[in-house]
């Protein structure tokens, strides 16, 4: 885009707001086409009032460069003859605008958000930038933060509402008071590292860039335009101070050795400016790296090559410094033409006629844009290296507490360890000594011992087991001891009971054949109890060999059967002479024959008994005491035993209570004849160990699956030492003497007997010289009766 200057008509004049007027040119079809964002320098033909300041000014533009009718400036007015006149200018008036200048534009490759910044009359570039972007449909978002310091000062509010309302890309938001930190954070807080543009009076640039430094935004990602119109109405660039003090046209090259030039034409740029900072020279390094023409550069202000990057007071000082007739010195950042920066190590010094005077300023400029940039890479480096040092900081502190919590759970788990290998090896040492109890007790008894792993290998055996299952000692290998069991009992179910036993079942097989001889084998199911949860670890099987022992309980049952039944017929046929005599079937007796009688009578009768229960007793022990198990009504039962020992109690003084609710008790499981017998045993023991008056109270109790009947004396009682001892046989407690002499203590182990093999079962509690109480439960279902 070349700079030229054009003349062009006042169309129109307008106060957008307090003190701001908007002035409308002609532009006529594409003439001076511009950047958004760009600006013009107004010369105006002559001034109706002195201006010091001459008869230009610039002035930024508020249209789009495809409004190609008109061009639109904005600007602030003041007291100056410039701008006095301006607004009295009347329509129609040709004026001359160059340009167009600046570098404050839209970027054109980037899809980054932006984020405009604008301060007062600093809205003008920003409206032109919106309006293009939002007609050329530009690929970003736009955020444009406006502040005023109040709503009337405020130019284009409602075409910036219409504009953000058109465009979803636009947000606008105003602030009436300065800019503060808060204000740029909180409106741009979601906005991921946008470019920046800054433009407006230059105290509020200034301020507005350091605020933005100091939240981290980067010079690279920042652009900054002061305005003019503002500080004595010059564009602050300090050389237009001296405006006015212009000398002379100088011939630059006679100022310097024609030898030193050339050796600064390869290294450096060298400029010379009149006292206006307006260049008059330039070599070819500097066209080289600004990228301006000479002719483009010539009569230009070095303003233009300004990057933003600097502040104010940095060209400030430069230019008291140069005034002053001293050499400045100082590393400044430009922008050459394309938008690049570059650096540049610059010495500016003044150039003195002979009267003494500043006739011109003289630079040398050497690029240092490597070294700057390494500088700011090294810079970036550090600060990214100190944000990561923090960060590794933060997190080696959040590791150091992660380790100290979890040497806390070490230290917890540790011990636990040695707890659990504590508890490991006392219960090894536990088992090892279970193994060797195990072994000895094996080692020593009469069975044979086979233990298996839960795997059912073979682990251990004992010497008795090869003998008896028949294996020769050089054969001896422990995994054939299963396979010479199953091959000793092969014609029985011994297969079977292997499988129960694996199956979790511990049980025992009472008899068990092989050849000629009988055998007795348990098997265990192996759990360790210890533990919370079971472990299975195992099989035992034992075997012995009973053949022995079964044939010396056969002879003995044979022996106690013959005698029983041999003196069974004798007793009986006594027992009824004995009544014949007593009734007086063979004459009178007299009253001592009546006494010896009636002794031989109850000695019998006693015999009988006995005899009774000693065969009860074989056959119990044999298993084949004969059972026929039906459905009965037990209180019915008890009611007539109880009928039948009516005269029996009577003569006894003793009372039997029978509970009311007896008649809805539910029905039981037995065998009639052994029922009757379990409760006239019972209630015979309560007479017979009674106190006066006796009472005998019974009742019933329907549980679960079961009837419990409450037999409830108050006898003698049972001496507390010798009450595990009352279902033994033959036993007879201390005190039963001095109640009833006859008994043989045989009652109570048969009453137990029969109870369990019909399911039931029986115990009691007693105090002695308070009563007794036995409770009997018998089965309300049908189950198989239990056979030893
Ligand atoms: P026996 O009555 O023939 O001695 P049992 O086996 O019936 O034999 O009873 C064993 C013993 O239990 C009795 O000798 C007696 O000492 C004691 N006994 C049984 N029933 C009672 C009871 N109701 N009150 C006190 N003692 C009893």
């Amino acid at each position: 885009m070349t700079k030229q200057s054009y003349t062009l008509k006042i169309l129109n004049s307008r106060k957008v707001a307090l003190n701001t007027t908007e002035i409308t040119f002609e532009r006529g079809k594409g003439i001076l086409p511009f950047c958004a964002g760009q600006y013009v320098k107004v010369t105006l033909p002559k001034l109706l009032y002195a201006d010091p300041k001459g008869e230009s000014r610039d002035f930024s533009i508020v249209s789009s460069p495809n409004t190609i009718d008109t061009l639109v400036v904005t600007f602030r007015g003041s007291e100056s003859g410039y701008k006095r006149t301006l607004l009295e200018l009347p329509i129609g008036t040709a004026v001359s605008v160059d340009g167009p200048y600046g570098v404050f534009t839209l970027p054109s490759d980037t899809g980054r958000s932006l984020v405009l910044l604008a301060g007062g009359i600093g809205i003008t570039p920003c409206l032109s930038m919106l309006s293009y972007a939002k007609e050329e449909n530009l690929p970003y978002d736009i955020t444009l933060l406006y502040a005023n310091t109040n709503p009337k000062r405020a130019a284009y509010l409602s075409e910036l509402d219409a504009l953000s309302a058109e465009s979803k890309h636009l947000i606008v938001k105003k602030r009436f008071g300065d800019i503060t930190r808060i204000f740029i954070e909180e409106s741009t807080k979601d906005i991921e590292s946008p470019l920046w543009y800054v433009v407006g009076p230059p105290a509020m640039v200034e301020a507005s860039r350091d605020l933005l430094l100091g939240l981290g935004v980067i010079e690279a990602n920042l652009f900054v335009e002061e305005m003019s119109g503002y500080s004595g109405e010059v564009h602050l660039t300090s050389a237009s101070r001296l405006k006015g003090s212009v000398t002379s046209s100088l011939s630059t090259p006679e100022m310097l050795s024609a030898t030193i030039l050339e050796v600064l034409d390869n290294s450096a740029l060298v400029a010379v400016t009149d006292v206006e900072g307006d260049i008059i020279f330039v070599n070819n390094k500097f066209v080289e790296i600004s990228q301006y023409s000479q002719d483009e550069l010539m009569g230009q202000n070095h303003r233009m090559l300004k990057s933003g990057y600097h502040p104010q007071s940095f060209y400030g000082d430069l230019w008291k410094t140069i005034s002053m007739g001293k050499v400045w010195n100082g590393e400044i950042k430009n922008r050459a033409k394309d938008g690049s920066f570059y650096w540049v190590d610059t010495y500016i010094s003044p150039v003195f006629n002979n009267d003494g005077e500043i006739t011109a300023y003289a630079a040398v400029r050497f690029p240092i844009t490597e070294k700057k940039e390494a500088e700011e890479k090294v810079a970036l480096e550090a600060k990214r290296f100190q944000q990561v040092a923090e960060d590794v900081h933060k997190k080696n502190e959040e590791l150091e507490k992660i380790r100290k919590a979890t040497l806390n759970i070490l230290e917890d788990l540790d011990e636990e360890k040695k707890a659990v290998e504590n508890r490991v090896l006392d219960r090894t040492k536990q088992l090892e000594q279970e193994k060797e109890k195990l072994m000895q007790v094996t080692q020593n008894m009469k069975g044979g011992a086979i233990l298996l792993d839960e795997k059912r290998n073979v682990i251990f055996t004992n010497a008795n087991i090869w003998d008896m299952l028949g294996a020769t000692v050089e054969k001896i290998n422990d995994t054939d001891a299963l396979d010479l069991l199953f091959n000793k009992f092969k014609d029985t179910d011994i297969k079977k009971y292997f499988q129960r036993c694996i199956h979790g079942e511990t049980f025992h097989v009472p008899e068990i054949e092989s050849g000629e001889r009988v055998y007795e084998i348990f098997f265990h199911y192996l759990e360790d109890h210890v533990r919370a949860e079971r472990k299975h670890f195992g099989y035992f099987i034992l075997i012995f060999d009973i053949t022995d022992v079964k044939l010396l309980e056969r002879s003995k049952s044979e022996l106690v059967a013959v005698a029983s039944h041999q003196l069974r017929t004798p007793l009986t046929a006594m027992r009824g002479n004995v009544e014949m005599l007593i009734d007086e079937s063979y004459g009178k007796l007299s009253s001592d024959q009546h006494e010896l009688l009636d002794d031989i009578e109850i000695s019998t009768i006693r015999l009988i008994g006995m005899v009774n229960d000693m065969l009860d007793i074989t056959k119990l022990e044999a298993g084949n005491l004969e059972m026929t198990p039906e459905k009965l009504d037990i209180g019915k039962i008890i009611r007539s035993i109880v009928e039948d020992l009516k005269d029996y109690a009577h003569k006894h003084a003793f009372t039997i209570t029978h509970d009311p609710v007896a008649e809805s008790v539910p029905s039981v499981y037995g065998d009639r004849v052994r029922v009757r017998q379990i409760f006239q045993n019972l209630i015979d023991n309560a007479i017979k160990y009674s106190r006066h008056p006796g009472v005998l109270t019974i009742s019933y109790h329907s549980r679960k699956g079961v009837v419990e009947i409450e037999l409830k004396d108050n006898g003698i009682g049972i001496p507390k030492n010798e009450q595990s001892k009352l279902f033994g046989r033959f036993y007879r407690a201390s005190n039963s003497a001095k109640s009833a002499s006859s008994g043989s203590g045989l009652g109570l182990y048969i009453v137990k007997s029969i109870v369990e093999q019909l399911n039931g079962s029986i115990r009691f509690e007693s105090v002695e010289n308070v009563g007794t109480t036995f409770y009997i439960t018998l089965p309300t279902e049908e189950k198989s009766i239990t056979s030893t």
